[in-house]
């Protein structure tokens, strides 16, 4: 399959409160935002017209400008329907949503004064992230990169900074034949994917690490609320490096990945079993229900 190049398709992309052709969608070279990564983002998903827990990730884009000490000059209302307006204006009712904020080029320096916020909006189709791999389980490296404490980096907010580690750890794994990696924490305990939150199945309870320094994402609070609705043992602790034998399954959650079965991380070995395959067809059935209904069944 040939990619073809994000600048080089069709479509509308929302910037500051207008439609504009994607192709003409070009922040200028001299942005703080590309300089010093002073931008955040978020990653949505749309099931049948509706984008899955929409204010909650609108919500994190706000807190997320704010932990980097800027605020978007848009109301989480505002935010929320200008994602919708993107959707349709594209002709999709389901794809993948990418807001980012980030700040413009007024300035240039290590300072953020005087730098304007910028918001935009793009969306585009994109079926699971890990294809048929879904079910199967995907195959992870282990990154030798590791997750800042919170008293090194905004460890809480969607920062492209942050994502440095991510893809350094995303490329070293694809080169050596794996879909992902696991990351570790700085202390040396499991953290998460380089896009997803992990869950492991130790003795039938779910285990997942507690968010001390990476996202603790929506996907991720949705699957332990369904869990829940599950009569599921859901247990969220410090889980050390070496706890990963123990488990019987391994499943991923993110937006991106939805809910994505583990059948290998590094020398361990897991199969996909009852729990991840209930998990991911709960979430499969919650994703495409109206807003409403989403909210009563995590609440
Ligand atoms: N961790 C990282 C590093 C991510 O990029 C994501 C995707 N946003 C997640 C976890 C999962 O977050 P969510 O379920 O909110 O998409």
């Amino acid at each position: 399959m040939t990619l073809v190049p994000f600048d080089d398709r069709d479509g509308w992309i929302w910037w500051n409160g207008s439609l504009v052709p994607w192709r003409d969608a070009r922040p200028h070279v001299l942005s703080h935002g590309l300089h010093y990564a002073s931008a955040v983002f978020e990653g949505e998903r749309a099931y049948n017209g509706n984008i899955f827990r929409l204010r909650d990730h609108t919500d994190r884009l706000i807190a997320s400008g704010r932990i980097l000490g800027f605020e978007i000059p848009w109301t989480a209302d505002q935010i929320d329907a200008a994602c919708q307006q993107v959707l349709t204006a594209n002709g999709m009712t389901d794809g993948y949503l990418r807001p980012i904020a980030w700040l413009g080029s007024e300035v240039l320096g290590i300072s953020p004064r005087g730098a304007a916020v910028q918001l935009a909006i793009a969306a585009w189709p994109w079926p699971n992230y890990y294809g048929d791999d879904r079910m199967r389980g995907i195959r992870m490296g282990e990154a030798i990169w590791k997750r800042p404490s919170p008293e090194t980096a905004p460890t809480m907010a969607k920062c492209t900074g942050l994502y440095t580690i991510g893809s350094l750890s995303k490329r070293q794994a694809e080169d050596q034949g794996y879909s992902d990696a696991l990351m570790l924490d700085w202390r040396g305990q499991v953290a998460e994917t380089t896009s997803a939150n992990i869950f492991l199945v130790i003795d039938g309870a779910l285990h997942t690490p507690t968010p001390e320094g990476f996202l603790d994402g929506i996907t991720r609070r949705t699957v332990m609320a369904l869990a829940r609705r599950h009569q599921m043992t859901v247990v969220e602790r410090p889980i050390e490096a070496a706890e990963i034998a123990n488990a019987s399954e391994v499943f991923l959650a993110g937006t991106a990945a939805e809910v994505t079965a583990v059948r290998e991380i590094g020398p361990h070995r897991y199969t996909p079993g009852r729990i991840t395959e209930t998990l991911m067809r709960g979430y499969d059935a919650l994703v495409i229900r109206q807003p409403e209904e989403v909210a009563r069944t995590i609440a």
